[in-house]
């Protein structure tokens, strides 16, 4: 028996924390949290359950608890309601009730950081849309003028063990006859 679901359930009162429908409840950790700490954790009945995994929350309706979900005391319960009520913010209710709920600073952080992380995610893609990622070897796909060094890298050249240029998306680094030079990556097919 899992100790926690049942602490969990009991501080639920045995409803979905979100919606409060009765019934079979999960535990969910609000991201970016992992631990499985009570604190950090909403329960949820599997329609709520659901919605969020598949970031699905079309079904208007039901996501209207959370017009009352966002006043609870619980800190991962007013992070969770947030989080959902931002996604769905282009409808008045959810808008509204952003705007007249005050929430710790802390909480909105909580709340935003996996939206917010995903803004900011810069993902290198090779020119058929393959992700990169450190290590990988890449193919050039065309001849390539390396800067300053006056030399040109056929097409077809092997460029092995590549970086990824952190904060630009289209740029990697790589080693072409010992020089490591910055590509492009739509100059680039992964090997
Ligand atoms: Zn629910």
């Amino acid at each position: 028996m899992n100790y926690n679901i049942e602490k969990l359930k009991v501080r639920a009162n045995h409803s979905c924390e979100l919606c409060g429908l009765k019934g079979e409840l999960y535990a969910y950790t609000v991201s970016p949290k992992e631990d499985d700490s009570i604190d950090h954790q909403v329960a949820l009945c599997s329609i709520c359950q659901n919605g969020i995994q598949s970031n699905n929350f079309s079904n208007t309706n039901h996501w209207r608890a959370l017009m009352g979900s966002i006043w609870s005391e619980l800190t991962s319960v007013q992070a969770l309601s947030y989080r959902i009520l931002h996604d769905l913010k282009s409808q008045d209710w959810a808008a509204e009730t952003l705007e007249s709920v005050f929430l710790d600073e802390s909480i909105i952080t909580w709340a935003l950081a996996e939206v917010h992380k995903a803004d900011n995610k810069v993902i290198h893609k090779d020119a058929y849309g393959n992700v990169l990622l450190s290590g990988d070897n890449v193919v050039l796909i065309e001849n390539l003028n390396v800067k300053g060094i006056n030399y040109m890298a056929p097409k077809g050249t092997q460029v092995k063990k590549i970086r990824l240029v952190v904060d630009n998306a289209e740029q990697v680094e790589g080693k072409i006859n010992s020089d490591t030079i910055v590509i492009v990556t739509k100059f680039l097919k992964k090997a």
